[in-house]
């Protein structure tokens, strides 16, 4: 078991409706060390890539981009969530449902902070459906950017979304795969990887 799964069982809480709380040590209350853990390893997974921007969507994506762009050494970009619709030529735009919320955002990235140089690692901290993922895969490529890998803190296996960006060709690397979890009991089965 590595470090993150750990942690989880430690202080992951199962929710109702397949939401895995974890907000005393990733998405609320950051626990830093564990950050700078998980900043080392993605670097440790991606560093045959020639990153040169990280990509995350704001809000909970970007405490944890912000430690794997240090480990990188470059800047880490985060699409806004846009309420306008009036979005004007220097964005680039996609649409994306929001699991937590169940809501459709428009998120924005500006055209000046990606280009067709850019090698793209695209960070979240959940994946569930894969909508995130695909709406930051989408900005990247209306950018020209190359997509060198997704970087993914916890997936929960039982959900589409990993399946459906490992078949479109993409590498995924998540650091912990929840393959199942009950709300009753609270228990929590990982992925052997
Ligand atoms: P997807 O777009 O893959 O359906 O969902 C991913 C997004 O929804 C992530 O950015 C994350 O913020 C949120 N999310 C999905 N599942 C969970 C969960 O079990 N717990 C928490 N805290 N957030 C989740």
């Amino acid at each position: 078991m590595n470090f993150l799964e750990e942690r989880i069982l430690k202080d992951g809480i199962v929710k109702s409706g397949n939401v895995l709380k974890v907000d005393s040590f990733l998405n609320h209350q950051m626990d830093i060390s564990l950050m700078e853990e998980i900043g080392r390893e993605f670097k440790r997974r991606f560093q045959d890539k020639p990153i040169t921007k990280v990509l995350t969507i704001e809000a909970s994506g970007i405490g944890i981009a912000v430690f794997v762009a240090k480990e990188f050494g470059v800047p880490m970009v985060f699409a806004k969530k846009s309420k306008s619709i009036n979005i004007d030529g220097d964005l680039f735009v996609a649409e994306v449902e929001s699991f937590t919320h169940k809501n459709k955002n428009q998120v924005v990235v500006s055209k000046r902070f990606l280009n067709a140089d850019d090698h793209v690692l695209i960070i979240d901290d959940f994946l569930a459906n894969g909508c995130a993922l695909q709406g930051l895969i989408s900005i990247a490529e209306m950018a020209g950017a190359t997509v060198e890998g997704l970087g993914i803190v916890i997936e929960k296996g039982f959900q589409i979304g990993g399946r459906v960006i490992r078949n479109l060709g993409y590498r995924l690397e998540s650091l912990a795969i929840v393959d199942a979890m009950d709300g009753e009991t609270g228990k929590i089965t990982f992925r052997e990887q």
